[in-house]
């Protein structure tokens, strides 16, 4: 039995007619940049995540983008976030010339942990930029309460969690922004690149229109320097047929994540869990262990897909050496990224296939 990482082909097949009609619809309608699509899906994932306002765009990373530029960020200023994660959370803050100023995670959720925020608060200090990371809700009380405390706007990163609880709430309206990803392997993802801000605060939501289209609030008036930052139509059409799907699917993905604690349990992996607070929608089922390479290797040569998130902390990545970061600065992270091997998670996956790779870590000896 093979068991591939990723099948991003067999929800499109489930979806085919569906899709069909919805891009037929339009191109028929002869509006290719945002457009009436769009503006639907706007209000749809508004809706779905309980918020007032939705903007779609052209990426994740130009979602935040946006969300950063709304902050006025300038060079000098500092942005607390996490150095384990994907690196376009970390595009969206040296895009607007300011510094990220990273801090070490949590041990349990390796999400950014709120105890090492405060620490790292300084007179620079303009955000906080945490990231739901793997589909799991961050401490959003805590950090709330530090971002009060210091009078400092905090952006979510939601780019893995879409539909992610804390405590009984979805994720994307604690900060006064969130940022989405729609990348295809997303848990909403658009046959091709797209993303979106949301926010409940009106005047936000305008001025992120208006840069997501060239600065311009009324054609061809430019209030400040913006961006080509547009979702395309099609994008919007596909992605109101997936969101009706979203829900269900978060459900298979947390049906197949109990699954895998079951049947993996007494294995000498250490398995995500979830904090009291959270309900995850485990975009990713990343486990650990410091046998991480041989254990890939095992599942491979059985046919077994899987992936690393992330191998390399933000801290240590090259295009970051100015910022002078060293080894040893965040351990947990450091350790996290040596340990982390996501199994194959998507809910077409049958019980038989999460029963094979249970079965064949089973007989993994080399630990
Ligand atoms: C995917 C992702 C992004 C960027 O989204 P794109 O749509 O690929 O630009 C940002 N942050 C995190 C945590 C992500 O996983």
């Amino acid at each position: 039995m093979k068991v591939p990482y990723l099948d991003l082909t067999a929800q499109i097949r489930a979806l085919r007619p569906e899709l069909d009609a919805a891009i037929a619809r339009s191109l028929d309608s002869g509006a290719f940049c945002l457009g009436p699509e769009v503006q639907q899906f706007e209000k749809e994932f508004a809706a779905f995540c309980g918020a007032a306002h939705c903007i779609g765009f052209n990426s994740g990373t130009s979602a935040l983008h946006v969300a950063m530029r709304l902050l006025d960020l300038g060079s000098g200023d500092e942005v607390i976030t996490t150095p384990y994660t994907f690196i376009a959370t970390s595009w969206a803050i040296v895009y607007t010339g300011a510094r990220p100023v990273f801090v070490d995670i949590e041990e349990q959720t390796m999400n950014l942990d709120p105890r090492r925020v405060e620490a790292a608060v300084t007179p620079r200090t303009k955000a906080i930029l945490p990231v739901h990371l793997y589909g799991h809700s961050c401490d959003m009380d805590a950090l709330l309460e530090i971002a009060r405390r210091h009078q400092l706007p905090l952006v979510e990163d939601a780019a893995q969690a879409h539909g992610a609880r804390y405590r009984g709430k979805i994720v994307g309206t604690f900060g006064g922004t969130s940022a989405f990803s729609f990348y295809p392997t997303k848990n909403l993802g658009a046959c091709g690149e797209a993303g979106a801000l949301v926010t409940n605060r009106a005047d936000l939501a305008a001025r992120a229109r208006a840069l997501r289209e060239h600065g311009s609030s009324s054609r061809y008036h430019h209030d400040e320097i913006g961006y080509n930052y547009r979702m395309e139509a099609i994008q919007g059409a596909v992605l109101r047929v997936k969101l009706t799907r979203l829900a269900a699917r978060n459900v298979a993905r947390r049906r197949i994540a109990h699954r895998y604690h079951e049947l993996l349990r007494n294995t000498p992996l250490i398995l995500p869990r979830e904090a009291d607070y959270a309900e995850s929608v485990y975009h990713l089922y990343t486990v650990r262990h410091p046998g991480r390479d041989r254990l890939k290797a095992h599942l491979e040569a059985h046919g077994i897909g899987s992936a690393i998130h992330y191998p390399l902390p933000l801290h240590l990545q090259k295009c970051f050496a100015a910022l002078g970061y060293r080894p040893g600065d965040f351990p947990l992270a450091e350790r996290a990224a040596r340990e982390c091997l996501s199994l194959p998670m998507y809910p077409e996956l049958t019980d038989e296939q999460v029963a094979h790779v249970a079965a064949v870590i089973g007989e993994f000896k080399d630990w």
